[in-house]
C-alpha cells in the first residue's frame, strides 16, 4: 500500500537520482483523476512511444489523441536522457492488464504470463513513455537506457520498492510489445545494481589524487568550457578556462613530485650546509626550485 508521490516529491526524487528533468506546462495538475482512482501505487511501467522527435513526442504524451486523451504517462524519457514531466496523477498509459501480474508486482516476485485484461493499471502504475519507434531497429542510446534505469530506481527508492516493481507494458497487457529493443530482465538487473548504491546526482571525479579538483569541476561547469581553448597554435591561452586547466595541470604535476619525494625539514644549520652544497654542486639549485614550487602549489591548494 503506497500513496502516490506528490509532484514535489516525484520531482525531487528524479533530480536526486541525477536526472535532467523538464517540467512541462501544468504537469502538477494535468491528470485523469476525475476519471478514476490514482493509487495506491505499486510499480513503474515502461513503454515505447512509436514516435520520432522529442518535441512532438512530449506534445502527444501531454495532449493525447482522438480516442485516447492525455496525459498518456507521467514522464517522457527522451533519446538524450532528459525526462519531461507530463503528469503527477492518473494517466492513460497502462490500460486493463492482468491482476495476477499486479499481485506479483505487489509481492515483488517473479511475474506470471499476462493472459488477462481485468485490472485497471492506470490506477496503480507510474508510466514512462520512452521515445523510440518501437520497430526493433530504432536504437536505444546509452544515455536513454541509463535514464530509464535512474527514473525507475528513483521511484523505487522513494517507495522502498525493489527492481521487481518495474515492469514493461508487454508484461502487463496481452498483445502489447513495448518496450521493444531491450529486455526488461536486463533493465531490472541494472535497477537492482543501482539501488544497491547511493543515489548519484552528478558523476563525481575521483578525489584522492587531486586537491585542485574543485577548480577543474568549476571550469568544466562554466559554459565557456572548450577543450580547444587550452592552448592555441601560437601557445597562447585565450580564456579563463584554458588558463585554469593549464594552471591546474602544472600544480598537479608539482604536487605529484612532492608526494614522490621524502619530506625535508630545513633547520638553520641544514640551510647553511645546503647553501654550501649548492655552491659546490649547482645542479642542486634545480631541486631547491622544485621545493619552492611545491610550497606554492600547497598554498594554491589551500
Ligand atoms: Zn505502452
Amino acid at each position: 500500500m503506497a500513496d502516490p508521490l506528490s509532484a514535489d516529491r516525484l520531482l525531487a526524487a528524479l533530480r536526486t537520482e541525477g536526472l535532467t528533468v523538464v517540467e512541462v506546462g501544468n504537469w502538477r495538475t494535468h491528470n485523469r483523476n476525475h476519471k478514476g482512482s490514482w493509487g495506491p501505487v505499486h510499480g513503474v511501467m515502461i513503454h515505447h512511444t512509436v514516435t520520432k522527435g522529442t518535441t512532438s513526442t512530449v506534445r502527444i504524451c501531454r495532449d493525447g489523441y482522438s480516442g485516447l486523451p492525455g496525459p498518456l504517462c507521467h514522464g517522457v524519457i527522451a533519446k538524450d536522457g532528459s525526462v519531461h514531466l507530463i503528469s503527477a496523477g492518473r494517466a492513460n498509459h497502462a490500460g486493463l492488464g492482468d491482476g495476477d501480474v499486479l499481485r506479483a508486482v505487489i509481492a515483488e516476485r517473479e511475474l506470471p504470463a499476462d493472459n488477462e485484461a481485468n485490472t485497471d493499471g492506470n490506477r496503480h502504475f507510474y508510466g514512462f513513455e520512452c521515445e523510440n519507434l518501437g520497430d526493433g531497429k530504432d536504437p536505444w542510446p546509452a544515455v536513454q537506457l541509463e535514464a530509464i534505469e535512474r527514473v525507475s530506481a528513483a521511484i523505487c527508492r522513494a517507495h522502498g520498492w525493489n527492481e521487481r516493481s518495474v515492469i514493461g507494458h508487454l508484461e502487463w497487457q496481452p498483445g502489447k510489445v513495448d518496450p521493444r529493443g531491450f529486455s526488461m530482465d536486463t533493465m531490472r538487473g541494472r535497477i537492482r545494481r543501482r539501488l544497491a548504491g547511493a543515489p548519484a546526482p552528478v558523476p563525481t571525479p575521483p578525489k584522492e589524487d587531486n586537491v585542485m579538483e574543485p577548480v577543474e569541476v568549476w571550469a568544466y561547469r562554466n559554459k565557456r568550457a572548450d577543450e580547444a581553448s587550452v592552448a592555441r597554435g601560437d601557445g597562447r591561452i585565450p580564456d579563463a578556462y584554458g588558463y585554469l586547466v593549464q594552471t591546474h595541470s602544472l600544480a598537479r604535476a608539482l604536487i605529484a613530485k612532492a608526494d614522490a619525494r621524502p619530506a625535508v625539514d630545513l633547520s638553520g644549520e641544514q640551510l647553511t650546509a645546503l647553501a654550501n652544497a649548492v655552491a659546490a654542486h649547482p645542479a642542486l639549485a634545480d631541486q631547491i626550485a622544485e621545493r619552492v614550487a611545491e610550497k606554492i602549489a600547497a598554498r594554491l591548494a589551500n
